[in-house]
């Protein structure tokens, strides 16, 4: 069971076991990294738990001039490079994780479900069952946010059916209040406005979806912790079993060639910046104090490192099984 609590999550805790996985993993080097893209999925245990990260592709995302607030593109482009990706494009990666615990596959977020950029939308395209799961063996899905990338991937298209009709979809009551609140629509940007709708035309109707407050443990060891800002309630998951321990922080940090290497850096579109700004820096206090094996969604792939010290900032360092 985990006792971690949120105070301990946030604020580093000697009382954590935090000895990450580095028994486990090697460092991966980039030509790995294509291999693994290429099959698109990859697996590692956190004690009893069994995780496979799941790879969804990628939005080239060439607006840099709005993507970090008061921030240039020639110094986004610098950062990225800086990092070895490049400066033709933003690459935003998409991958989402499958735990089985507890005798359940569960899944935390859907990916895009092939309904945002053509080059993204791999694991509805064979993808998720290439790793050997089906739909209708899903028990769960934990949602992180509900923004398009996270979710589209749980209906179709064109009619919005739900693409995991066994599964129970949890997520957090702030973020479900938020977006179902039918005065919601007028008050968000308008390109925010037809993902509200379309939330609105789905989930309240679904019969499956539950909601989840506070710090709480959702299954025998992932626990879900508030991590609002880039979303009002974007979660993240901890996952835990015996000594082993593994934090997916969902979209708390974009990418961290732009947003660990530049701390103070605010993404365009996190809903509240300065909380997001606090949110992720408290999780690499907590990271980098407990090395802690951290995850993120558009971490490129693999999407799972560590946090280590790099000059007098941090680098994020993937890792493989
Ligand atoms: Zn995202």
């Amino acid at each position: 069971m985990v006792n971690t609590t949120r105070r301990q999550f946030l604020a580093s805790s000697a009382g954590v076991a935090a000895l990450g996985l580095s028994g486990q993993f090697a460092v991966f080097t980039s030509a790995q990294a294509a291999e693994l893209r290429e099959k698109g999925h990859y697996s590692y245990k956190v004690g009893d738990i069994e995780v496979i990260s799941i790879y969804d592709g990628i939005w080239q995302n060439k607006g840099f001039g709005n993507f970090v607030v008061d921030v240039s593109e020639e110094q986004v482009k610098n950062a990225l490079n800086d990092a070895g990706l490049g400066t033709e494009y933003i690459p935003i990666e998409f991958a989402f994780t499958v735990v089985k615990t507890g005798g359940k596959t569960i899944l935390l977020d859907a990916g895009t479900g092939g309904q945002l950029a053509p080059t993204a939308g791999l694991a509805a395209r064979g993808g998720l069952e290439a790793a050997g799961i089906t739909p209708d063996m899903v028990d769960t899905i934990m949602i992180s946010h509900m923004h398009p990338d996270h979710i589209f991937g749980l209906m179709e298209k064109d009619t919005n059916a739900q693409i995991f009709p066994n599964a129970e979809l949890m997520v957090s009551e702030t973020e479900y209040n938020f977006w179902t609140d039918p005065g919601i629509i007028a008050k968000l940007p308008e390109s925010r406005q037809g993902l509200a709708k379309r939330i609105q035309a789905t989930f309240p109707v679904w019969d499956n979806v539950s909601q989840f407050s506070g710090e709480k443990e959702l299954a025998p060891g992932i626990t879900a912790m508030a991590s609002p800002g880039h979303s009002p309630g974007h979660t993240s998951f901890h996952l835990n079993s015996g000594d082993e321990e593994v934090l997916l922080i969902g979209d708390a940090m974009l990418l961290p060639a732009l947003f660990l290497t530049n701390l103070d850096w605010q993404l365009a579109f996190d809903a509240d910046k300065d909380q997001a700004t606090a949110t992720r820096q408290a999780i690499v206090e907590r990271a980098v104090a407990d090395n802690v094996t951290i995850g993120g969604y558009h971490f490129g792939f693999p999407n799972v490192g560590t946090i280590e010290k790099d000059g007098s900032g941090h680098a994020f360092v993937p890792v493989k099984v």
